[in-house]
């Protein structure tokens, strides 16, 4: 699969929240902003923050026709930003609306609006799934109902990037089943209690573990309030995985110490293995 450079669309499309892509999104949604506000108090603004929006948009895989439609406005008008009406003889424009600006500045790249064949990252399309055999729905419950095969399942659930087509049936699917009760829908006791304990020894979050805001945030980590149920190893993973998480976000050792209420010496250690196992697997991408 291609990899995507670091930057807007990784972050958005690739769930990478790498330094690099974090800096980019961020920034960009400074510039975003500030030629948002300016655009409300005057006539005409600038259309070059709008070109370069377009362009990111584009670079999500999101055709002008999407793009128009998200913002509610004319396909003819972006291509006059962009491009100008040769046919007219004049070039792209040099000044818009500031609600033109608005509308297309607003438009971010989500489920709904990027192409059904975009490759993107798979963490929220995972986390719904486990969270459903967490509440007993068995996988192969759950592959029929979304017209897969048990093998083009369980490769999905193992591989790091779906279609956007796949997770929008997984999130339609979630929403569908996540307060059913599998046994009320042909579900027997047994397959049932199957799903539920293979979850739980794979220590699977289940639904409680996730709302809105944070199923797809590949930064987040489950809520799951109820870490007795854990054993021992299990819960020494999940800290490795919390802390890796922190650490590739940027956060110091210190911060991560303090968050978790760990030693600091610990925590220390765990991101030294950590970057040494990452270092054996990619020896190349070692800057640190
Ligand atoms: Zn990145």
């Amino acid at each position: 699969m291609s990899e995507r450079p670091h930057g807007y669309a990784r972050y958005k499309l690739d769930g990478c929240r790498c330094y690099t892509c974090g800096w980019a999104v961020a920034q960009y949604n400074d510039t975003r902003d500030h030629a948002r506000r300016r655009g409300t108090w005057q006539p005409w603004t600038d259309a070059e923050p709008v070109r370069v929006h377009i362009c990111r948009l584009q670079s999500c895989g999101m055709g002008l026709r999407t793009i128009a439609a998200a913002a509610g406005v004319d396909r003819k008008r972006l291509q006059g930003v962009i491009t100008g009406r040769p046919e007219r003889g004049t070039g792209p424009q040099a000044k818009v609306r500031p609600a033109l600006a608005a509308a297309v500045l607003a438009v971010e790249p989500t489920l709904n609006n990027l192409a059904a064949s975009t490759v993107i990252d798979a963490t929220g399309t995972h986390r719904r799934l486990r969270a459903l055999v967490a509440a007993g729905w068995p996988q192969h419950h759950l592959a029929v109902r979304l017209g897969m095969t048990d093998t083009n399942f369980s490769a999905m659930l193992r591989g790091d990037r779906v279609v956007v087509r796949t997770a929008r049936a997984v999130r339609g699917l979630y929403d569908e089943l996540w307060r059913a009760d599998p046994r009320q829908h042909g579900v027997d006791a047994q397959a049932y209690s199957r799903a539920r304990s293979h979850a739980l020894r794979l220590g699977w979050a289940p639904v409680g573990a996730w709302d809105d805001d944070t199923i797809d945030n590949p930064a987040a980590v489950p809520d799951t309030g109820a870490p007795q149920q854990l054993s021992r190893n299990e819960r020494a993973a999940v800290r490795r995985k919390e802390i890796g998480h922190l650490h590739a976000l940027g956060v110091s050792d210190h911060e991560i110490a303090q968050r978790l209420g760990m030693e600091y010496s610990t925590v220390r250690a765990i991101v030294t293995e950590l970057r040494t196992g990452e270092r054996r697997t990619r020896p190349a991408k070692d800057a640190a």
